[in-house]
C-alpha cells in the first residue's frame, strides 16, 4: 500500500468538481496543497471562486518542472491519464501519485459498494442507493455518478454504507481501495481509444477485486466472456447473474427477477412493476439486488427480500437513459442521450421491433460501429446520422440508406416523416456528444426541447 506521509499535497487536473473537491478536502484537513491544470487563470475563474484560498494555483502549465516544488504526494483528478509526463516523473522520483478515489478512501469510514463495467454504472449505482436508503441504512451515493466521494467523506460514520460509481480511469490509479461488494456489470468495447486493447481495458476494470478478500462480495454479468477470463483471480466469494436461469445468483424466470441466496430462490421484481424499462435494466436489478444482500447480510441485517424487489420496482431510473419523453402524432420520443456506447445502443435497440427510428452519431471513442450494423436489421424503420461521425457512419452504415442532418433538430424533422404512428423515435447516439453539444445531458436536454416543441405547436415539421 502506498504511504502518505508529509502534507505537501499536489492535484492535477482542476477544470471538474472533483479537483477542486480535493483541493478543498485536503486544505480544511490543514495539507499545504497546490492545484495544478493546463487550463488558464482565466478559464479556471468559476473554480478557483470556489476554492478554498490557502490553495496555490498553477495554472496553464503541467511541466515536470512543478516536481521540484517538493511534493511529498501526487492527488490525479478522473480522466487525467497516468501518461502525461508529470505523472511519469513523479512515479520516477518515487512520490506517491494517487487517486482521488483513493484518498477518500483512505478517510472513509463503514461499509463500501462499488459498481463498474461499460454501461449501467449510474443506474444501478443510483438503483442500490434508492434500495439501500429505502431500507432505512444511511447511505452515500457517489463517485464517477457526478457527486466526488472525497466531498462524501465527512459524512460517513462505522454504520454508513457508501455506494460508489467508478470508471476505468478511476480504477487505474486505486491501491488500497477495498469495496465490501463490488459489481462487474460488464465489459464491452468503449475507450478503446485510451486503452492499447480490450485486454487491457478489461484489466483495468477488474482492478475493483484486486484487494477484496473472502468476506467480500463481486456481483458480476455471467454471460460476459471477458469478465469470466478474469474470475479466478477474484478474491472475494462470487454472485453471477444472467437472463437466464442455471448455475447463477439471480436470474429472470417467468417475467420476475429471482434471486437465490443461501439456497433459497426468492421470487423478487416483477418485470411488469418495474418502472425501469428493457431487458438491460433487468440485469441491473439484478446486480442491484445482489449488492444490497451481499451488504446487509455484511452488516448482520436481516435480509427483507420483499422490500427490496418492491423498491427496486419503484425506482424511477435516471434522466438520459432511456428516458421517455412522451407522445406526439402516435410516435414516443426516447431520450437515451447517455448511450454512448455500442453496448448501450445494442441494448436500447433490444425494445423495439422494426418499429423505430433511430437518430445515430457524434464523436466516436474507437468502438466498433460495424458490429451495430449488423445488429440494426428487424429493429429499425430509418436510420437517421448526426455530428461529425456521419459521413463515416454513412458508409458503415449504408445497408440500411441513412438520412443525415445537420442539427438534431433537423434529425427530428426527418425522424417524424421517416416514422409511422404507434413508432418510437430514439435517440441513442453510440458517440460523444463533444462535437455538438457540451455534454451527453446537454445533447439530451436539446431533444427534449425539440419534443416540446413540437407538442407546443413552435416547430414545423411536415
Ligand atoms: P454508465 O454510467 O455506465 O454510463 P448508465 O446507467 O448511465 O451507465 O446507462 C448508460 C447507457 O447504457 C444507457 O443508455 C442505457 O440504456 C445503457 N445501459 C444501461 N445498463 C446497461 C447494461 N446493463 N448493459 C448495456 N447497456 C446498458
Amino acid at each position: 500500500m502506498i504511504e502518505l506521509k508529509g502534507n505537501k499535497a499536489l492535484v492535477v487536473g482542476l477544470g471538474y468538481r472533483t479537483g477542486l473537491a480535493a483541493c478543498n478536502f485536503l486544505a480544511q484537513r490543514n495539507f499545504s496543497v497546490t492545484g495544478n491544470d493546463l487550463k488558464s487563470l482565466d478559464q479556471l475563474t468559476s473554480v478557483i471562486e470556489k476554492m478554498d484560498p490557502s490553495v496555490r494555483i498553477i495554472a496553464g502549465m503541467q511541466s515536470p518542472e512543478i516536481l521540484s516544488q517538493g511534493f511529498d504526494f501526487v492527488v490525479l483528478s478522473p480522466g487525467v491519464p497516468k501518461s502525461i509526463p508529470l505523472v511519469q516523473e513523479a512515479a520516477r522520483k518515487g512520490i506517491p501519485v494517487i487517486a482521488e478515489i483513493e484518498l477518500a478512501s483512505r478517510f472513509m469510514k463503514g461499509f463500501v459498494v462499488g459498481i463498474t463495467g461499460t454501461d449501467g454504472k449510474s443506474t444501478t449505482t443510483a438503483l442500490v442507493g434508492h434500495i439501500l436508503s429505502g431500507l432505512g441504512i444511511k447511505t452515500l451515493v457517489g463517485g464517477n455518478i457526478g457527486i466526488p466521494l472525497i466531498s462524501l467523506v465527512g459524512d460517513t460514520s462505522e454504520d454508513s454504507v457508501s455506494v460508489i460509481e467508478l470508471s476505468s480511469f478511476q480504477l487505474e490509479t486505486i491501491d488500497a481501495f477495498h469495496p465490501h461488494a463490488a459489481a462487474m456489470l460488464n465489459i464491452t468495447p468503449d475507450h478503446l481509444d485510451r486503452y492499447a486493447n480490450m485486454e487491457e481495458y478489461a484489466a483495468a476494470k477488474m482492478r475493483i477485486a484486486k484487494n477484496q478478500t473472502a468476506d467480500d462480495a463481486f456481483v458480476y454479468y455471467r454471460d460476459d466472456a471477458l469478465i469470466a477470463r478474469f474470475l479466478d483471480k477474484v478474491g472475494a466469494q462470487t454472485f453471477g447473474f444472467s437472463l437466464n436461469a442455471g448455475g447463477v445468483d439471480a436470474f429472470l424466470r417467468d417475467g420476475a427477477v429471482h434471486v437465490r441466496w443461501s439456497g433459497t430462490d426468492y421470487r423478487m421484481v416483477e418485470i411488469r412493476t418495474m418502472k425501469l424499462v428493457g431487458r438491460h435494466n433487468a440485469l441491473n436489478v439484478m446486480a442491484a439486488v445482489l449488492l444490497v444482500c451481499a451488504i446487509a447480510s455484511r452488516m448482520d441485517r436481516q435480509i427483507d427480500f420483499r422490500r427490496i424487489g418492491q423498491l427496486a420496482a419503484d425506482f424511477p431510473g435516471l434522466p438520459h437513459r432511456m428516458e421517455r419523453l412522451g407522445e406526439f402524432e402516435g410516435r414516443t420520443f426516447i431520450n437515451d442521450s447517455k448511450a454512448t456506447t455500442v453496448g448501450a445502443v445494442e441494448m436500447a435497440l433490444g425494445e423495439f421491433r422494426g418499429n423505430a427510428v433511430l437518430i445515430l452519431g457524434g464523436r466516436t471513442k474507437g468502438d466498433d460501429y460495424s458490429r451495430l450494423a449488423e445488429r440494426l436489421d428487424g429493429t429499425i424503420r430509418a436510420l437517421v446520422l448526426i455530428g461529425e461521425s456521419r459521413n463515416e457512419f454513412k458508409k458503415i452504415f449504408s445497408a440500411f440508406t441513412p438520412f443525415t442532418a445537420e442539427s438534431l433538430e433537423d434529425a427530428v424533422r426527418i425522424a417524424m416523416k421517416a416514422s409511422r404512428p404507434g413508432d418510437a423515435i430514439l435517440l441513442s447516439p453510440a458517440c460523444a456528444s463533444f462535437d455538438m453539444f457540451r455534454s451527453y445531458e446537454h445533447r439530451g436536454e436539446v431533444f427534449r426541447s425539440i419534443f416540446e416543441s413540437l407538442q407546443k405547436g413552435e416547430m414545423a415539421w411536415m
